[in-house]
Formats: structure tokens, C-alpha cells, sequence
């Protein structure tokens, strides 16, 4: 399994969740981040980091979010040069603070 993040990241990248990933899975590009299948080691831990509720485990994807999956994977396996690893928080979007209240958080 893994773990796989989903749209609400989009125009948010808050990066909180890469201070907490033990194994630095997580990759971006200009608008999100995305966890690399291969590299997730399914602890779970990068998920009350995220003030968007971004982050979910394979298996438990909303069915109104399930493209998020086949994206994540496909893009780190196919894509990765394309993507930067982050490791570090960094500021978030300018349009983060929008796209949080738009999504209710
Ligand atoms: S904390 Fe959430 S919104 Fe921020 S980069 Fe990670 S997944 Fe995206
Ligand atoms: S589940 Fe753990 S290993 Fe996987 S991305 Fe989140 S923090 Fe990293």
C-alpha cells in the first residue's frame, strides 16, 4: 500500500507534512506534493500534519477522489524527474489561505 495525496493539496503546498515523513517520499511540483509509492513506508504519521486533510491512505481514498491515486503513482514512476523532492517546509502558496477557507478548513 501506500499512502496518496489528493486534491486539496492543489494551490495550498502548506508542507507541513514533509517535516514529519521519516523517509523524505514526499515530491512536487509547482501547484502539490505527491508521495511516492515505492518510498512511503505506510506509517501514517504525515496525516494530522496536513490542515487540509490532504493526505489518505490507499485504501481509504474518497471514491470522489479515487483519479488521485492512479496521478500520484504514475507521476512519481514515470515523472519523477519532472518533480523536486521536499524535504523542508517551505511557504505555502499565495493562494493556500484561500483554497483552505474554499475547502472549510
Ligand atoms: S501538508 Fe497537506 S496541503 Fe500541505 S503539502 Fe502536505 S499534503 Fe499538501
Ligand atoms: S505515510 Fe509515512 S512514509 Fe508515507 S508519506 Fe506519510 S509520513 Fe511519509
Amino acid at each position: 500500500m501506500t499512502y496518496i495525496v489528493i486534491g486539496n493539496c492543489q494551490d495550498c503546498r502548506f508542507t507541513d507534512c514533509v517535516e514529519v515523513c521519516p523517509v523524505d517520499c514526499f515530491y512536487g511540483d509547482a501547484r502539490m506534493l505527491y508521495i511516492h509509492p515505492d518510498e512511503c513506508i505506510d506509517c501514517g504519521a504525515c496525516v494530522p500534519a496536513c490542515p487540509v486533510e490532504a493526505i489518505f491512505p490507499e485504501a481509504d481514498v474518497p471514491e470522489s477522489e479515487s483519479k488521485w491515486t492512479a496521478i500520484n503513482i504514475d507521476i512519481c514512476n514515470d515523472n519523477l524527474d519532472s518533480l523536486e523532492n521536499i524535504t523542508e517546509k517551505s511557504d505555502a502558496l499565495p493562494t493556500a489561505e484561500e483554497k483552505k477557507k474554499r475547502l472549510g478548513f
